[in-house]
């Protein structure tokens, strides 16, 4: 069953300007690498992915709907294990997994901490 991700989300967006705004490059929505990362870099072996806090279960913002609750528990928990069996496929990698909360609260920090993974790596 496809995952449903909305591509170029507010959050998204958001982040890749912050991390362009830093002088680091990268592409998007990269299909040819596992998981289909939302930036990434080759020559830096950087993969990030920007997760919705309700689909990817964070901590602070999931909430379990009222109606069907075991259904979407258990989405959520197939989310995180398809996310890890993605993960292991990166080997020499540095996959970086991003809530979309953690880009809201601070664009521009988030976009530094990213930009220097990609620039520092890429040489
Ligand atoms: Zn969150």
């Amino acid at each position: 069953m496809a995952r449903i991700r909305a591509k170029d989300t507010k959050p998204e967006l958001a982040l890749r300007q912050a991390v362009h705004a830093e002088g680091a490059r990268f592409r998007v929505h990269v299909s040819t690498l596992p998981g289909r990362p939302d930036l990434a870099n080759r020559r830096a072996k950087v993969a990030v992915f920007v997760d919705g806090c309700f689909w990817h279960g964070c901590p602070k913002h999931f909430v379990v709907p009222r109606t069907r609750a075991e259904f979407w528990r258990e989405k959520v928990r197939r989310n995180q294990a398809r996310r890890r069996a993605v993960r292991e496929l990166y080997v020499g990698w540095r996959v970086v997994e991003v809530y979309e909360c953690t880009i809201a609260r601070d664009s521009a920090r988030a976009g530094e901490a990213i930009a220097k993974l990609l620039v520092r790596a890429a040489d």
